[in-house]
């Protein structure tokens, strides 16, 4: 029996790539220097793992931005206007690199990122591969090979983590008319032969392709892709073990196709999918091994070891302890990295963190499990077993975790409750009246930047060097300056500014019963960017008001609009590690109530415009379709129960980012909100095409532009892309934003921005 990993964290345990990327960004370090902290996270990994005992140790898990960007420069899939970064401008490989993921402006060069979007069902981001028909793939960086070689010198022979080819290709997205991505694969092969080659020739004993499409719902031409991918290695690497990862879903239909595929070893996701194993263990052909997923990679509860090791005992059984691998369900890229750090009893108190572990001690849980389930007798390994189900039964029983009058609140919610007292038609004409917008009405979507100086508050507040008066005032001036510089630029609808947020989804855990937070519990969101998710771990209340104080500063302030700005109850589910002791729906229910107690007290402070953030929405979508529509039932109908306390003239805003909204536009629509606010401006208004064929009958803020770069876009192409708009949403339905907050951009950014952004909704204006 081996114990196998899918991949460690990469960002460290102190966040040290995110600090050291930034500052070479900005220009403040060498390349010399970020390589070098590269390095030492990737030691450090490899070495912990080693320690603990980990047989299949990865390489190339490691990313300066993201994994699937990496495969894009391995295989060479580089849109053409990069290269002028690297032939014009004497760049290394890295600094195109960093130019596709975020866009690159020196001088008179002016190039946009890549698009990004959402690693499946989690909040990671990553780079969207961009295929041409005749696509041409060629090894361009042998990243691959050199962290396997890198390791290797440090006496650690790893498991190469690649990107399989097919799921490679179904990440990426076609730039023309006249093929499909799949059929590149037959171009795009000859570069993962190439790739082996290499390791073979270094030595490698395994490499882990990581196919999460195999556990999705496939079309017959995509089956056929694993099985003509599979072959072709196999035919040429008969020595090399050769490991598929699936996760995030159960094989389910394409059981038969997995374990048919000519490999060594199967890996499957039995968190997500426990149902699977069964039939999983009847396909399996004799010569299969299978690595068990038992270690949930995406939360950040302690293993329950006694029900993993009946999966353990049960596998074992059918198919013997040789051919077993024990693993976390999926790569620990989306758990914290060390609950050692963890040591503020003050937030995270000792009888919580006893049910916590964090990457560092998922690695120990695997190979606990593995001594387990071996047999291993010794005293040492018997008492980990010991306190782990002490810790389980605590907190099965604890009282901090309960509380009847939550309970049952959530199981008197009416039909009513989630119903505005009239339809759109009528509750926009009373809106037109409260509210006397102009056509294309301007607003952003709440963040302003959360300089060094704001976050250098808020440290200082935490650490006591400020009291909560000196706090609040420095705030309240910084939210002032912004109301000022909103109303001499003349935006329609202000926001205050979010300065007292960390986070939009900390912040609102930090004020509700049943969330905890952990101090340095972070994990990748996309490039050098961590959130860091509270974990609920009990039922959810609002003891007091979260956010009207703030607004209602803002709105004393100024004659106009101020929109008050919620984080909404899918969202703040989606973004937390949820409680994996009740159903998702019943935790999103109890948020739901906080959230609409907060929405009615913003209303009795005199706001008249609310957004209720719901950009998680579309990723909790289930992978499979078959399980869609009782996710979309609960969902919508929490966001539902969480606005609609309000009067027909309140106005709701609701804001989504990175969404593909075709399939579920129906829903998005049954939501109800008066307005919404999407990110559109990477895809060129293509995301508005849902919204236009569904004759979407509410307001909706298609963003002009990209806030994920520092780029500074001029009001002509927004006017372009508005007249896009335009061209397919009636021009009182449209409203004028950027695609999302502006709190990772700097106020000179953002300034030169919104000026264009208002003068390019006030031309429109004149010529509609
Ligand atoms: N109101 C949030 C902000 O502006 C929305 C962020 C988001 O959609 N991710 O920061
Ligand atoms: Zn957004």
């Amino acid at each position: 029996m081996l114990t196998n990993n899918l991949g460690y964290p990469r960002i460290g345990s102190n966040r040290e790539l995110k600090k050291a990327s930034e500052q070479y960004w900005s220009g403040k370090t060498s390349q010399h220097e970020l390589l070098q902290v590269g390095r030492s996270i990737r030691q450090q990994n490899w070495q912990l793992q080693k320690a603990a005992g980990i047989d299949l140790i990865p390489s190339n898990d490691f990313s300066f931005y993201d994994q699937v960007l990496d495969m894009t420069l391995t295989v060479g899939a580089i849109p053409n206007k990069y290269y002028d970064v690297i032939l014009n401008h004497n760049n290394s490989e890295l600094d195109l690199y960093f130019a596709m993921a975020r866009g690159f402006q020196k001088e008179e060069v002016d190039i946009t990122a890549m698009e990004m979007t959402k690693w499946f069902d989690t909040n990671y981001h990553y780079i969207v591969p961009e295929f041409q028909k005749d696509q041409q793939f060629k090894l361009f960086s042998t990243k691959i090979v050199d962290e396997f070689y890198e390791a290797k010198q440090l006496g650690i022979l790893t498991k190469p983590v690649i990107i399989g080819p097919v799921s490679y290709l179904l990440l990426g997205k076609e730039k023309e008319e006249g093929f499909e991505r799949i059929d590149l694969l037959k171009n795009l092969l000859p570069v993962y032969i190439e790739i082996l080659d290499k390791l073979k020739d270094n030595g490698v004993e395994w490499v882990q392709f990581d196919e999460p499409f195999l556990a999705l719902d496939l079309s017959e031409k995509e089956k056929k892709a694993f099985n003509s991918a599979y072959t072709e290695i196999r035919k040429q690497f008969p020595g090399i073990n050769i490991m598929v990862a699936t996760y995030f879903e159960g094989l389910r239909d394409n059981t038969q196709l997995a374990a048919s595929l000519p490999i060594n070893a199967l890996h499957i996701d039995l968190v997500r999918n426990p149902e699977q194993l069964d039939e999983v263990l009847n396909a399996l052909p004799a010569n299969l091994q299978l690595s068990l997923g038992i270690v949930d990679g995406r939360n950040v509860w302690k293993n329950d070891f006694k029900s993993s090791l009946e999966l353990v005992e049960k596998t074992v059984q059918k198919i013997g302890a040789e051919r077993v691998l024990i693993a976390p369900s999926c790569s620990l890229l989306h758990s914290p990295c060390d609950l050692d750090n963890e040591t503020n009893e003050k937030t995270l108190s000792p009888e919580i963190k006893q049910w916590l572990a964090f990457a560092k001690q998922k690695i120990d849980e695997v190979k606990v499990l593995k001594e387990l389930a071996i047999g291993n007798k010794d005293a040492a390994i018997l008492e980990k077993l010991n306190q782990n189900q002490i810790a389980i039964e605590a907190r099965k029983v604890s009282t901090l975790i309960h509380n009847q009058v939550v309970k049952e609140r959530v199981k008197a919610i009416r039909e009513e409750d989630a119903k505005r007292k009239n339809p759109f038609s009528i509750r926009k004409q009373k809106q037109q009246e409260a509210l006397n917008l102009p056509l294309f009405p301007t607003t952003t979507i709440g963040s302003f930047p959360q300089t060094t100086e704001v976050r250098s508050w808020r440290a200082q507040f935490k650490k006591g060097d400020l009291n909560k008066q000196q706090y609040e005032d420095l705030l309240k001036q910084e939210t002032e300056r912004t109301i000022r510089w909103q109303e001499e630029i003349d935006i329609d609808v202000l926001v205050h500014g979010e300065f007292e947020r960390n986070d939009m989804v900390e912040y609102f855990g930090e004020q509700l019963a049943g969330f905890v937070f952990t101090k340095n519990g972070w994990v990748q969101s996309y490039g050098s960017r961590c959130v860091k998710p509270p974990i609920i771990y009990g039922d959810i209340a609002r003891p007091t008001a979260m956010t009207v104080q703030w607004t209602e500063y803002a709105q004393s302030l100024t004659s106009r609009l101020v929109k008050g700005m919620l984080t909404g109850p899918v969202t703040i589910l989606q973004w937390s590690f949820v409680r994996n002791d009740q159903a998702r729906s019943e935790t999103c229910n109890q948020i739901a109530l906080a959230i609409r107690d907060e929405v009615t007290d913003l209303e009795k402070a005199g706001i008249k415009v609310i957004q209720i953030d719901e950009p998680a929405i579309r990723e909790g979508l289930p992978l499979r379709k078959a399980d869609w529509q009782n996710y979309l039932q609960w969902a919508v109908k929490a966001f539902r129960i969480s606005s609609s306390s309000v009067a027909d003239e309140t106005q709701i805003h609701t804001h989504m980012c990175y969404s593909e909204f075709n399939d579920i536009i129906q829903n998005i629509a049954n939501m109800d909100a008066d307005v919404i606010t999407i990110e559109c401006s990477r895809s060129k208004m293509e995301l508005l095409d849902a919204f236009a064929e569904f004759k979407y009958p509410h307001e909706i803020g298609p963003g002009v532009y990209d806030i994920h770069s520092p780029r500074v876009p001029s009001k002509e192409e927004m006017i372009d892309l508005l007249k896009k708009a335009k061209a397919v949403i009636p021009a009182d339905q449209l409203w004028v934003n950027p695609d999302c907050g502006l709190k990772t951009r700097h106020w000179d950014e953002t300034k030169k921005a919104l000026l264009e952004m208002v003068a390019a909704a006030k031309e429109l204006r004149i010529t509609e």
